[in-house]
């Protein structure tokens, strides 16, 4: 299994090592399903002008995967331009849904005192999915079969093994048969990369899928990892076209990079030492990460490895025609212990990049439908 781990790596990250965290620190520190619910509750009762919450379909186990809007309702515009973004699609990244519900908490709570934040958000719609997979992020939290290892959902197989690997199970590609070493974590159903039978055969996958094509007001998607530590580009379009898909979506690519770096200088924190990469859309934007963050960061320009199959961000990239940004935060216990401000400071770093991203779909798209 480790071995699909570090292959998958080396294609499009979303590793996941190993983690000693005791599991009770563990359970005090991250978001169960249950925990989710109670504060969404709790917040769209004092927020309502802010906030909605909508059930978007349900899990193998029955429980329902929660997506939150956060708009000025004031404004009563229809399809104003929106982001999604994806948090715990993958079970054991715990520190994503942490991120979400510091996000929408930093947002409620600013939204109506912050003149640029209040201004954004008349404008645009930001939807968060704080947990895709919310079966498997409850399995992972019972200790199973230990901390931050599980990683794809609970369907049951017909085998002893579970789950598949929601961010495989997109409908991008699928049908093409990946090279054997990769094709056998994609196929065996005990891998931590099986895709599935079939494209979308999963309700968490199938539930953002129809969320998406229901709202065409939606222009960027962000999906959140804490497999590793970097930022990605989406697919091929924020790729530059350096994929094997080149210039697949010619708007979209130039739409993507007329952004993508100054977002990436947005969410890194320049004084974090800890190893990680960073994906750049070009060399001289490399170079000048380089010398911002030399200790954090390996700043580099993607080459094709943004084929993976499956993937959100190449779906919404490919089919939906959507600029898509993959992200990948520092994991495990560190992210609340030793670094005091942390928390704080990743929800703020992540605040301003979307922020700058709501100002350009604002600026770009106005109202979509302004009725
Ligand atoms: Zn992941």
């Amino acid at each position: 299994m480790k071995y699909c781990y570090r292959l998958v790596f080396f294609l499009l990250s979303f590793f996941v090592g190993g983690c000693s965290t005791s599991l009770n620190n563990f359970k005090t520190h991250f978001y169960d399903y249950q925990h989710v619910t109670t504060a969404l509750d709790s917040l769209t009762e004092k927020r309502a002008s802010l906030v909605d919450v909508y059930s978007i379909g349900q899990s193998h186990e029955g429980r329902k995967i929660t997506a939150i809007k956060i708009t000025k309702k004031s404004n009563p515009a229809r399809n104003k331009p929106g982001i999604l973004a994806l948090f715990a699609e993958h079970a054991g990244e715990h520190e994503t849904t942490s991120l979400a519900m510091g996000i929408v908490q930093y947002l409620v709570d600013n939204g109506q005192i912050n003149d640029r934040i209040s201004s954004l958000l008349e404008k645009t719609e930001l939807w968060i999915v704080p947990m895709m997979n919310p079966d498997g992020v409850d399995y992972d939290l019972s200790g199973a079969p230990e901390p931050f290892s599980w990683r794809k959902n609970r369907r049951p197989t017909e085998t002893a093994t579970y789950g598949v690997d929601l961010n495989r199970n997109w409908g991008y590609h699928l049908e093409i048969k990946p090279p054997e070493k990769i094709e056998k974590c994609y196929s065996r159903k005990d891998s931590p990369n099986y895709a599935g039978d079939k494209p979308f055969s999963e309700p968490e996958t199938q539930a953002v899928r129809d969320l998406l094509l229901a709202h065409q007001n939606i222009k960027i998607l962000l999906d959140y990892h804490s497999g590793s530590a970097g930022f990605m580009q989406g697919a091929v379009g924020c790729a530059t076209g350096r994929g094997t898909r080149k210039g697949i979506h010619p708007s979209i690519d130039a739409f993507c990079n007329g952004f993508i770096d100054s977002f990436a200088e947005r969410v890194t924190d320049p004084h974090d030492t800890r190893p990680g990469f960073l994906v750049m859309s070009n060399e001289g934007a490399a170079d000048i990460m380089r010398q911002r963050v030399p200790f954090y960061i390996k700043p580099f320009v993607p080459s094709k490895f943004f084929e993976e199959p499956g993937t959100s961000i190449n779906y919404t990239y490919d089919q939906l025609n959507m600029a898509a940004i993959g992200i990948e935060l520092f994991r495990g216990s560190s992210f609340f212990k030793n670094l005091p401000g942390s928390q704080r400071i990743l929800i703020e770093n992540q605040v301003r990049g979307i922020l700058l991203l709501l100002d350009i779909i604002a600026k770009k798209y106005g109202y979509l439908d302004a009725t």
